[in-house]
């Protein structure tokens, strides 16, 4: 089977990051026999150099013609000074809206070789941590109606949301739970806000279509607790863009490792964009100390959500893992380890050879 895919490596360390992710991605075809097929475009700082705008139509167009768009990272301080419409992070809003990509999906795992890294408990870290959040991405407060008072003294931000769009981030739990362990968490203050009711009630009866997947509610202020109390408890959880802002990076925290996790923008269509959670790095940019493995991890969940190549993606997942229990490390994830660091084309080498 054939697959185009629009590459956005972006600035800093994202040319390096998404050229690893594609030589992963190679070694997939190769086995499993697929054709994987690369056009890249600009956006960020270097589509500012070269065309004065951060997100170029022809970009745009480009990712529309695509069945999936991998992304390195943008941004660095070349680009700093310049006004907010114009900034590399403009790109990023404006096509996540014109793909409309309504879920954010970030998986938050701690690897058991790196389980030192966890700033949480031994005891508690030991359990294990291998959930993935579901955040609406383009509703809710961020998006809501908002004001000043004449006088400056009052404002406001309005929650909203229509069972629609819950529905629809819902489906997605529930089907991503029924690729693991079948239970699905959804986190709201229902006992104080109207649109966390509505939420819940629209959950429960997307729920009742999932009768193979457990689901469960959680108050938003429980949920920050019992993710540093007993993160092994969840699997799937499902929340509004605000909640899933917060909670997403307290989740990635808590693994203590930053700079392996990955993360997928979805909606409607197969399509999506899939990037590593990190940024561009400008200051390891060109060195070639990057690690590749969020943005390796990315190009996975690729395989799994655009794709439906779950087979596939399992077996870069796990050459991932295999890589780092054999003790390999880039320099960011050396923790106490006296290993000499592998720079960024040696742990993909390392990657790849444990996909054979
Ligand atoms: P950052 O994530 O780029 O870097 C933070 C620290 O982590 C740095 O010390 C960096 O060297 C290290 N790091 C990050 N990724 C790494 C990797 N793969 N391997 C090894 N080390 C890694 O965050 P920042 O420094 O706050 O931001 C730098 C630039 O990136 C800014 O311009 C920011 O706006 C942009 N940014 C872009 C995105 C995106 O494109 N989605 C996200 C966050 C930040």
């Amino acid at each position: 089977m054939n697959y185009n895919i629009a590459l956005l490596r972006g600035d800093g360390i994202g040319p390096e990051i998404v050229d690893s992710a594609c030589r992963v991605l190679d070694k997939i075809g190769e086995k499993y026999g697929h054709k994987f097929n690369y056009t890249p475009y600009l956006m960020g700082g270097c589509a500012i150099d070269a065309t004065g705008v951060p997100l170029p139509q022809e970009t745009i167009d480009g990712c529309l013609a695509s069945d999936s768009v991998l992304l390195g990272a943008v941004g660095g301080p070349k680009w700093d000074t310049l006004p907010g419409h114009l900034r590399p992070e403009k790109g990023l809003l404006g096509i996540r809206a014109a793909l409309g990509l309504y879920t954010n999906i970030r998986p938050a795992k701690l690897y058991a070789s790196l389980s030192a890294e966890s700033p949480l408990r031994a005891d508690i870290s030991a359990r294990g941590i291998d959930l993935v959040m579901f955040r609406e991405l383009i509703g809710g407060i961020y998006f809501g109606e908002r004001g000043r008072s004449e006088d400056g003294l009052t404002a406001y931000d309005t929650e909203k949301y229509s069972t629609y769009e819950i529905e629809r981030i819902a489906h997605a739990a529930f089907k991503a739970a029924r690729l693991r362990r079948k239970k699905v968490t959804s986190i709201d203050k229902a006992n104080v806000l109207e649109s966390s009711r509505l939420w819940r009630e629209t959950v429960h009866k997307v729920a009742a279509e999932y009768p193979d997947v457990t689901c469960e509610d959680m108050l938003v202020d429980n949920a920050a607790m019992q993710l540093v109390k007993n993160p092994a408890q969840f699997d799937v959880i499902v929340t509004s863009n605000i909640f899933g802002d917060i909670l997403s990076d307290e989740a990635s925290q808590i693994t203590g490792s930053i700079g392996l996790l990955p993360s997928a923008s979805i909606g409607d269509s197969t399509r999506g964009l899939y990037e590593p959670i990190h940024g561009s790095a400008p200051d390891i940019a060109g060195t070639g100390k990057a690690n590749p493995i969020a943005t390796i991890l990315s190009a996975a969940m690729m395989l799994r959500y655009a794709f439906a190549l779950e087979t596939e993606a399992r077996a870069i997942e796990k050459a991932v893992d295999d890589v780092l229990a054999a003790g390999h490390r880039t320099g960011d994830i050396l923790g106490a380890s006296t290993v000499t660091p592998l720079s960024c084309v040696e742990m993909t080498d390392k990657i790849i050879e444990a996909i054979c």
